[in-house]
């Protein structure tokens, strides 16, 4: 699949190849998480532990372009499948193994919370989305279910150009597909898809994606002065899709993107919250719940993920409050996916920590701004290492900090 220099280039960028189509790399958020700076905005919005994530996928090829990738046009793209395929024992093996590696650096490192690390070397979910389209991969249902078995939950993030692949995907913890454009014209110019049918298989992946009974998530990237445009079309093709959840992301200019837009393209965190809601106005049924200033983020969900809870005071009076549940019981996912029977998303949510819910109508800080903030907690940190002793670190809702610009 990789020419040799593709490989060294992606080895460059410090991706590991696992086998002959797979790669792993560690996400920015895992180190972050390890040096007690705050975890990614999906601990926030779902409770995925970013120090225990692995962030991999099952195929480098790709049949789309994307403007805002961070991939260079060395990347190999196909429309098929038409290499080998490895075992999923051997792909499971090796990301994590390839994982852990990545990780070693961290090991004995004082400023990394060493409670966290030890806590690392136990892989609890599997972000499969990296680079390339996971879904292709022949055999990807037969990985989930090692998955599973491993007690990893999985996110699987597809560009929706396979159609058929999400229709006979087996159950994941969370579905992701990404929304570039409202538009058959635009979405040719921000994903430069290999299909000339590219409009119509997004369609029938949104067709698709109303039908699965597990979390389903659609991500758009919003890339300012090209895609946050048309919110109603948006939201056409969105209640086609009848997801779970809809997070509205800022590009960040990175990697070979930085060759095709211009940081301007970045929008400011206010800009990210203020498309939400104009996409919103045309979605009756879902509410802004969260967000996650630092990868300027914004998470949408169904009204029916907020539930009337009885709660007792010290007296015993019984009061009814609403609250979000849009947590994951990630133990009863995987009890639920291996006993083989039907289930739903109904069937392992729990309670949102009101910590992580809300929108602050703070925006995207300066650079000074992050830079004391970064300063105030590692401060914050130092005197909690001194306080405990370099024993322990409770990882917490609650502990969710943000961390500096991204
Ligand atoms: S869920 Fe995504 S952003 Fe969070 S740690 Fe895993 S790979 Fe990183």
């Amino acid at each position: 699949m990789l020419t040799e220099e593709a490989r060294q280039e992606l080895e460059r960028q410090q991706y590991r190849i696992v086998g002959s189509h797979s790669a792993v790399k560690t996400c920015g958020w895992t180190k972050n998480m390890l040096r007690g700076q705050g975890g990614c905005y999906k601990l926030k919005f779902y409770g995925i532990m970013s120090h225990q994530c692995l962030q991999m996928t099952t195929s480098i090829s790709c049949a789309n372009r994307c403007t805002f990738c961070w991939r260079g046009y060395k990347a190999p793209v196909a429309k098929e499948w038409k290499w080998g395929v490895d075992e999923p024992q051997t792909i499971l093996d090796g990301s994590v193994t390839a994982h852990k590696k990545l990780l070693t650096g961290f090991g004995g490192n004082d400023k990394v919370l060493q409670q966290l690390y030890k806590q690392a070397q136990q892989v609890k979910h599997v972000a499969l989305s990296l680079t390339g389209e996971p879904i292709i991969y022949p055999r990807i249902n037969e990985l989930l279910k090692l998955f599973d078995e491993q007690g990893i939950s999985t996110f699987l993030v597809t560009n929706a150009q396979y159609p058929e692949q999400i229709r006979d995907l087996s159950p994941v913890t969370q579905l992701y597909i990404s929304l570039d454009a409202p538009n058959k014209e635009l979405l040719k110019k921000v994903d430069v898809p290999l299909f000339s049918d590219y409009w119509e298989r997004l369609n029938e992946s949104l067709e698709h994606l109303a039908r699965k009974r597990q979390r389903t998530c659609i991500r758009l990237t919003a890339v300012k002065g090209l895609n946050m445009v048309e919110p109603e079309k948006y939201a056409e093709l969105i209640r086609k899709g009848g997801p779970d959840f809809i997070e509205v992301k800022a590009y960040m200019f990175v990697g070979a993107s930085r060759q095709r837009l211009s940081a301007e393209n970045m929008p400011l965190h206010e800009e990210v919250v203020a498309f939400a809601k104009e996409i919103l106005e045309h979605l009756p049924d879902y509410d802004l719940v969260a967000e996650h200033i630092p990868s300027r983020v914004v998470m949408i969900a169904k009204k029916e993920y907020r539930k009337k809870e009885k709660t007792r005071d010290k007296d015993g009076k019984e009061t009814v409050e609403e609250r979000w549940h849009t947590w994951i019981d990630f133990p009863k996912y995987q009890e639920l996916a291996l006993a083989g029977k039907g289930f739903g998303s109904e069937d392992y949510l729990k309670p949102t920590p009101p910590s992580s819910v809300g929108i602050s109508g703070n925006g995207t800080p300066t650079r000074e701004e992050a830079v004391a903030r970064k300063q105030e907690r590692e401060a914050r940190l130092a005197k909690m290492r001194e306080q405990r002793n370099g024993k322990t670190a409770i990882v917490a809702a609650e502990d969710v900090e943000e961390a500096e610009l991204d």
